[in-house]
């Protein structure tokens, strides 16, 4: 099924230079941007965005660590988007993700781990509300579907 999902990149990766790294690998991938911002996140939207974490210890310092710098939101969209993002992500502690995901190949953490990645098609769906007014998203022809899809991909 065709998707939306969203990713931040943070400011680990923006202070490290990664943002072209990145961007870069979403794109070679075949997904398709739709919104992309630079942001300063405040506590407000912070407390939202890792309301599932509210309860634990590290909770203050990754809502600061959010807010050292400016943040990069991207909305992207590709056919089972959101887990082919995870995926390309990889899991949360850098340093056990698998070699050629992003966490994998770029970060040692589990707190500076460059990317989120929302984990659901309905956290997608809020976070992309969250984050990205209705006018900063695109709609737009993108010339390489049928080179990265087949038909049949496409009409699912
Ligand atoms: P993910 O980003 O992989 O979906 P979570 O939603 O569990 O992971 O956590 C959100 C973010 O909080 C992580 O990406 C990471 O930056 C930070 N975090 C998670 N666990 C820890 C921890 N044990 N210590 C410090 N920071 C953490």
């Amino acid at each position: 099924m065709m998707e939306r999902t969203f990713i931040i990149i943070k400011p680990d990766a923006v202070q490290r230079s990664l943002l072209g790294e990145i961007i870069g690998r979403f794109e070679r991938k075949g997904l398709k941007i739709i919104g992309l911002k630079m942001m300063q996140l405040e506590d407000s939207i912070l407390e939202e965005h890792y309301s599932h974490l509210a309860d634990k210890p590290f909770f203050g310092t990754i809502r600061d660590f959010m807010k050292s710098t400016p943040v990069v939101g991207v909305v992207l969209e590709g056919v089972d988007a959101v887990n082919a993002v995870r995926l390309i992500v990889g899991p949360t502690k850098g340093r056990e993700a698998d070699a050629g995901s992003i966490r994998g190949d770029l970060s040692m953490s589990i707190q500076t781990n460059v990317v989120h990645a929302s984990d659901s098609l309905e956290n997608a769906k809020a976070e992309i509300s969250r984050f990205f007014k209705d006018e900063e998203i695109f709609s737009y022809k993108k010339v390489d579907l049928n080179f990265v899809y087949s038909e049949d991909e496409l009409s699912q």
